[in-house]
């Protein structure tokens, strides 16, 4: 048991693909604070892992859940309702951009590319915090989670949309942290430092991105998961009810540095 506690607490977790997953991080972190869980996947390709990976929890549901789907979006909310009755946090973990658009010239996203990047990472928070906020309490309130990376604000070269999309999810976060606080319901993000998953191999150049970070930053190595899962747990927790609107960085300092 962490020194956390959150048994009775119940929330969804959005973004398990593997167990490389920064999502799945999270999960294992809640689940060892005795928190039930829903978690999703997106098509039957990653059904089986996802499916795999929750039997190892306590207490959870899967269920699927395409964000740019509104009836899967719906479905989930249902069964939400039905099996936990009110949530207690959303972990968000999402996002896509098309392989051409993570490589190359940026000044070269076409209107598609640059669509499909914002609805799956950024426009996927505002609709899903809107969701889960009718599940939460006021009373005990809730708390909001997403994951952004430092291109939001610096440039990385091929990162590309993505930087764009980031950028768009941070300032959603303050955006519902202000709207959603008179329900008691927190919204913060964690940006983490680059760990290899599945998504950011897609990201041409990676590799280099993961040297350069365990060289410069003040740590001088790169973040592991686990860290991630802490950083998170503490941010659903009420060990974080005063904060909100913030981006938390794990990424082993390199954020502070110019040269
Ligand atoms: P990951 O394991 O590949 O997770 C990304 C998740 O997004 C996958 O589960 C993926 O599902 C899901 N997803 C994509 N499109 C979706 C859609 N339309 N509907 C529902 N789910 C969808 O990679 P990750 O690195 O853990 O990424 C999680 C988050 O952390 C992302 O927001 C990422 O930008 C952020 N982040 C990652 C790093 C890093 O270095 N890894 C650093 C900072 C921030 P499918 O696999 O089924 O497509």
């Amino acid at each position: 048991m962490r020194m956390i506690d959150l048994r009775g607490r119940k929330g969804l977790v959005l973004g398990v693909a593997n167990q490389r997953s920064l999502a799945w991080a999270i999960a294992e972190a809640l689940d060892e604070a005795g928190a039930r869980l829903a978690l999703t996947y997106q098509g039957e390709r990653i059904e089986e892992n996802v499916r795999a990976l929750a039997s190892k929890c306590e207490s959870s549901i899967v269920h699927p859940c395409d964000v740019t789907n509104d009836a899967e979006v719906a479905a989930l909310f249902d069964t939400l309702a039905r099996e936990f009755g009110s949530i207690d946090f959303m972990v968000h973990s999402v996002a896509f951009a098309r392989r051409e658009d993570l490589d190359g010239a940026f000044h070269a996203t076409s209107r598609e590319g640059w669509r499909i990047a914002l609805e799956v990472s950024a426009y996927s928070l505002v609709a899903l915090s809107s969701r889960a906020a009718r599940l939460m309490n006021p009373e005990t309130g809730g708390s909001i989670l997403t994951l952004t990376y430092l291109a939001s604000q610096r440039v990385f070269p091929n990162y590309n949309v993505m930087g764009s999309a980031k950028a768009a999810l941070e300032h959603a976060v303050r955006q519902l942290a202000f709207e959603l606080g008179e329900k008691n319901i927190r919204v913060n993000a964690i940006s983490a430092g680059p760990v290899s998953t599945l998504s950011a191999r897609g990201i041409s150049g990676f590799t280099q991105m993961m040297g350069y970070s365990r060289e410069r930053s003040p740590l001088r190595r790169n973040i592991e998961l686990r860290e991630v899962g802490d950083a998170a747990l503490f941010l659903l927790s009420p060990l974080a009810s005063g904060i909100t609107g913030t981006t938390l960085f794990v990424d082993a300092g390199y954020h502070i540095m110019g040269l």
